[in-house]
């Protein structure tokens, strides 16, 4: 095939995932996995038969709607009225995706050309870097620093350029744990209309803020109409495997991410839309409940964790906790993660690969606690052998 080589030089460096490579040394090593965040109990029962009831039911057999089944961007719409006093017009304003991970490239593929600069927190997303790579534009990370990881905002004022674009935010944050504060929200969306700048928002851990409150970017003024609001089933349900996410905002966004993202998947999950819609009208007592448990796991793991030696940095939000191993005579957490299931049977995510400035990640690791409280007192006690 001669010299050249045959991945798009786009997506050079952007090897396996590390949520693929944890996850398969787990397996290998029949290691308790706090690596990739997925839950290892299934979502309410109720709505796992609601997707049997539409299989059954031949709804969503075949090829769904283009924008997602209406019953479904209905409740979607009825979502965000619910909790946020947020109107969205289900024909015009709501897209349904392949999960967030759809969401975020359809809406990176279409908002951006080549040559535009994004700036994002730095730990990212590992698809943030990939999709803004794959659609040509040139991320511009904002270090979150420990041990609050709060965004400098003078900072981030300095990193725009006239080549900005596009803010991606995330928040509750994945590693960190950061939930955005109304003033950090409103001091990013002061920079986004003074600068006439998109602002993409990942809030896929909006049900999981312990501190505080979620408060979508969307809803402050002036911002509706820059704004790209995306979240997913597959968090707040604990289906993951599902694969059911979402787009909310103004019509010209909407209709401008659909038009990529119909030629990514075009639709996905008939049947799971579904059931997803029924998930989404759960009345208030399943989602306190649901934060209630991931509260107390959150506080099992944070406290097991800085018994075993760990410098933990207490999440406000999502189901990871960050550690720095320093404490522990170690300094690369790379290393520490590839070495870790021979040490002592657990596998955790170096936040070093979240980072373009690797130092500032380099003695940092991620737990997740979105596993049975046997699991995580089990994971405790071998981490303790360290
Ligand atoms: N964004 C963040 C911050 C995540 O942690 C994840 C992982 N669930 C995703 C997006 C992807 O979500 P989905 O599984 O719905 O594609
Ligand atoms: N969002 C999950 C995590 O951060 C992983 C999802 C994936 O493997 N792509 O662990």
């Amino acid at each position: 095939m001669g010299a050249r080589p045959l991945l798009n030089r786009r997506l050079d460096g952007h090897g396996t995932t590390i949520f693929a490579e944890m996850s398969a040394l787990a397996t290998a090593t029949g290691s308790i996995n706090l690596g990739q965040g997925f839950p290892d109990t299934d979502g309410p029962e109720e709505v796992r038969e609601a997707a049997v009831r539409a299989l059954r039911d031949g709804r969503g057999n075949q090829y769904p709607p283009g924008p997602g089944v209406p019953e479904l961007r209905t409740a979607i719409a009825e979502h965000q009225q619910r909790f946020y006093g947020l109107t969205y017009d289900p024909d015009t304003e709501i897209l349904v995706t392949a999960g967030a991970t759809e969401a975020i490239a359809a809406a990176l593929l279409a908002l951006l050309e080549p040559g535009d600069e994004v700036i994002a927190f730095e730990p990212f997303y590992d698809s943030y870097a990939a999709c803004i790579a794959m659609a040509g534009a040139t991320r511009v990370p904002l270090t979150l620093r420990a041990p609050s990881f709060r965004p400098d905002l003078d900072e981030l004022r300095a990193l725009i350029t006239p080549r900005t674009r596009l803010l991606l935010i995330n928040t509750p944050h994945n590693p960190t744990g950061l939930v955005l504060d109304p003033t950090e929200l409103a001091a990013i969306a002061d920079l986004a209309i003074e600068h006439d700048l998109l602002v993409v928002t990942d809030e896929v851990y909006e049900h999981l803020v312990f501190d505080g409150a979620h408060h979508p970017i969307a809803a402050l003024p002036g911002m509706r109409e820059r704004t790209v609001s995306i979240s997913s089933a597959g968090k707040t349900f604990s289906f993951t495997g599902w694969k059911v996410g979402w787009v909310t905002g103004a019509p010209e966004l909407v209709t401008a991410v659909r038009t990529a993202k119909q030629y990514l998947t075009y639709v996905s999950a008939g049947p799971f839309q579904y059931a997803v819609a029924e998930a989404l009208r759960l009345p208030d007592s399943y989602f306190d409940g649901f934060r209630a448990d991931l509260l107390h796991k959150r506080d099992l793991l944070t406290d097991g964790l800085a018994a075993a030696g760990f410098r933990v940095f207490r999440p406000a939000g999502t189901y990871f906790i960050t550690t720095d191993i320093t404490p522990l005579g170690e300094k690369d957490g790379i290393e520490f993660c590839r070495s870790l299931p021979e040490r002592c049977g657990v596998v955790a995510i170096p936040n070093a690969v979240f980072y373009d400035n690797a130092d500032a990640g380099q003695s940092l690791v991620r737990f997740t606690f979105c596993k049975r409280d046997d699991v995580l007192g089990e994971a405790v006690s071998r981490l303790q052998q360290l």
